[in-house]
């Protein structure tokens, strides 16, 4: 795609960001492997691209939540190990097997399909097994931990599995000092013990999400899985900015103004006129809605860079259009309208559209649709990027 072309709405992706985020990443977790969490198309953000820039910028592992997502990273030649976590009855573990995914288990069900798989496709499967040390989602509860350890090593002295990881997950991790982090990873550490007392040989054990990767080195063990930090978004304003732990927002959000026209005090502004112009103004539309995955909650909050000058949706957001009340500035039709961005420009971040639409930033940037074409900026590594393995 020409990147200077006219557009409507477009997201522009800085695969050098997501690159140094990368980088950034894995020096707070020197020793531990890395694994780059690129589910939902990665976050928003295009999940075979930003693939490759984190293979690209040392990450040894991808990490998706479904199997289809992982087996479509496989197709299109992704190398080296790629972990599925989230399972459902008669989804496709014999292609996984063959795959070479490493698929997590978390109960005897998910056991008995992957043995049944290997056994016909005549390979060991790669399994790690997942405990729930207190997020109350999925995971093997302590209680049937036994029952799973025992089935599994069956598997593994019969040759159909292989058990390459034991981990779980946090609850509060963006929650500095919450009690369930350290009694999370108490329950973690004596799930491990057990398994491994009774001959459970893991390659890797793992806990750490985003905000636990940037401030919790405790909980690094072998391996982190950062998602949210990879695209340079905080995990939660409270834990600190990107920018204080040298992360980079990697997608920017820009509309081109559709229409720009003067409006008289008193005009009813979108559906339900939840806006009335105060006075003699100037009315912009920016092509963009929740058809686009704009957050129909920031309607009245939203915030857009026009002109230099931060406005906000004005009503309601729309299917493929909102407005703003630009105050009598007359910008010329096809003016840039930032959404969200770094915020280097003066423009808002995908932060402050949480805040605006009372959610968090990973749903701002995972809901940009598929009518939106992302741009991908900055594809082949910088000679000044440094690399440190
Ligand atoms: C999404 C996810 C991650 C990454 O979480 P972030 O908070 O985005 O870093 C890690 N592990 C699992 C199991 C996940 O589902």
């Amino acid at each position: 795609m020409n990147e200077t072309a006219p557009f409507r709405v477009r997201a522009e992706i800085d695969l050098a960001a997501l690159r140094a985020n990368v980088r950034a990443l894995r020096a707070r977790a020197r020793g531990a492997a890395f694994m780059a969490v690129v589910k939902a198309d990665a976050y928003g953000h295009g999940m075979v691209p930003c693939a490759r820039a984190a293979v690209d910028a040392g990450a040894d592992w991808l990490g998706t939540a479904t199997p289809q997502e992982a087996l479509a990273l496989r197709a299109a030649g992704l190398p080296g190990r790629i972990m599925c976590w989230l399972w459902t009855p008669g989804d496709p573990w014999r292609e996984g097997v063959e795959a070479d995914l490493d698929m997590s288990v978390s109960a005897l069900w998910a056991l008995r399909e992957v043995t049944a798989a290997a056994r016909q496709a005549g390979r060991t499967a790669r399994v790690q097994l997942k405990a729930d040390t207190g997020l109350g989602r999925n995971g093997c509860m302590p209680e049937d931990w036994p029952e799973l350890i025992a089935e599994a090593l069956r598997a593994e002295a019969e040759g159909t599995i292989e058990v390459t990881g034991l981990w779980s997950h946090f609850a509060c991790a963006d929650e500095p000092g919450h009690p369930s982090i350290a009694a999370q990873l108490t329950v973690f550490r004596e799930m491990v013990a057990y398994a491994e007392g009774q001959g459970v040989r893991p390659e890797v054990r793992h806990i750490a999400n985003s905000p636990a990767t940037l401030t919790l080195p405790e909980t690094h063990f072998d391996l982190v899985r950062p998602g949210i930090a990879m695209y340079g978004v905080s995990p939660s304003p409270e834990i600190g900015t990107p920018q204080d732990f040298g992360l980079r927002p990697v997608m920017t959000v820009a509309a081109s103004l559709a229409h720009v026209k003067q409006a008289p005090g008193g005009h009813g502004v979108s559906y339900g006129h939840h806006y009335t112009t105060p006075g003699d103004t100037t009315l912009g539309l920016v092509p963009a809605g929740y058809g686009d995955g704009i957050p129909r909650h920031a309607s009245g909050s939203g915030p857009v860079l026009v002109g230099g000058k931060w406005r906000t949706a004005a009503g309601r957001i729309a299917m493929d259009q909102f407005v703003v009340d630009l105050g009598g500035d007359e910008p010329e039709v096809g003016s840039e309208a930032l959404l969200f961005g770094p915020g280097d420009r003066g423009e808002p971040t995908a932060e402050d559209w949480a805040q605006a639409a009372g959610t968090i930033a990973y749903e701002i940037v995972t809901r940009i649709g598929s009518r939106v074409p992302r741009v991908y900026v900055n594809e082949r590594t910088g000679a000044d990027e440094q690399h440190d393995d």
